[in-house]
């Protein structure tokens, strides 16, 4: 039964890792036995160096993922480096917070580009490799509560996410085909910098913890499970599924 948990020599990409959730996962994925390309912006030294301590590799990219012509530079870059991709995890994602009769365009297109769009055309050039390698592989994107709610004062990122889950289900259907499973994992309420500014707002933080059946935020530890499952054999079955990590927020 663990074998099919096992992603020993396996490649995953991961955008997003050198905080956060994408850190989570990323050490999840090493810790199943995968070597790990980092797409990040910012410095992904602390995810590299504990990605190392479990005894696997970590190539870093340094990409803007706001810009869709980096994407086939990101799975090139990871080709030549380790020979080959098994995993995408389409982490990076961003917010912005303001009242729907300010919000700007800007707000708007920063959002849908990196959310939704990069998830679009990054596992277009993934899909292409895997494709070229004759191999299966595997995609998982971030969706979120947001997916499924309407939130506040978040419109752009509301769509973005709504968006992500029509997509999995998309992308899945065409590429079922190609021996490619492409799912979603939707975070609950995660203690992460992309909730900060709502665990700061006492009055927010209260009302979200009061609902929570499991009575407390999530954490990127909380992910580790399901991301494992999404990559691995174990799901081979399963496509253009959502699953929620949320500590029972949606059964609420
Ligand atoms: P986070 O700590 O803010 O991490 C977001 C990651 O995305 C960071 O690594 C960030 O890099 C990266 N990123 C953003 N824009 C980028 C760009 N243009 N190019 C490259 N990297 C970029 O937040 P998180 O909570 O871990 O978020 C991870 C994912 O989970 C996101 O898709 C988010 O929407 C989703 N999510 C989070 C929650 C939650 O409660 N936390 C709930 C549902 C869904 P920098 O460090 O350089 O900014």
């Amino acid at each position: 039964m663990q074998d099919m948990f096992d992603l020993t020599n396996k490649v995953a990409v991961i955008t997003g890792c050198n905080t956060g959730l994408g850190q989570g996962m990323a050490v999840a994925l090493a810790q199943a036995g995968a070597d790990i390309v980092g797409v990040n912006r910012s410095d992904p030294s602390s995810t590299q160096a504990l990605v190392k301590k479990q005894g696997r590799r970590f190539h870093s990219v340094i990409a803007d993922m706001s810009k869709v012509e980096t994407t086939k530079l990101v799975i090139d870059e990871a080709v030549t480096a380790f020979g080959k991709v098994d995993i995408l995890v389409n982490n990076a994602g961003i917010i912005r917070r303001n009242d729907s009769i300010d919000f700007t365009e800007e707000d708007w297109d920063d959002v849908m580009d990196v959310n939704v769009k990069m998830v679009f055309f990054m596992s277009q050039a993934f899909a292409k490799q895997i494709i070229a390698q004759q191999s299966t592989g595997n995609i998982i994107n971030i969706a979120s509560m947001l997916s499924y709610q309407g939130g506040i004062r978040v419109p752009s990122y509301t769509s973005s996410k709504s968006g992500v889950l029509g997509l999995t289900r998309s992308m899945a259907n065409e590429w079922a085909q190609h021996g490619i499973n492409v799912n979603a994992i939707a975070p609950g309420y995660m203690a992460t910098n992309n909730t900060q500014a709502l665990r700061d707002d006492e009055g927010r933080s209260t009302e979200i913890l009061g609902r929570i059946p499991a009575g407390r935020w999530g954490t990127p530890e909380d992910m580790a499970g399901p991301i494992v499952f999404l990559a691995s054999e174990a799901s081979r079955y399963v496509h253009g599924y959502t699953i929620a990590v949320d500590g029972g927020w949606l059964a609420r």
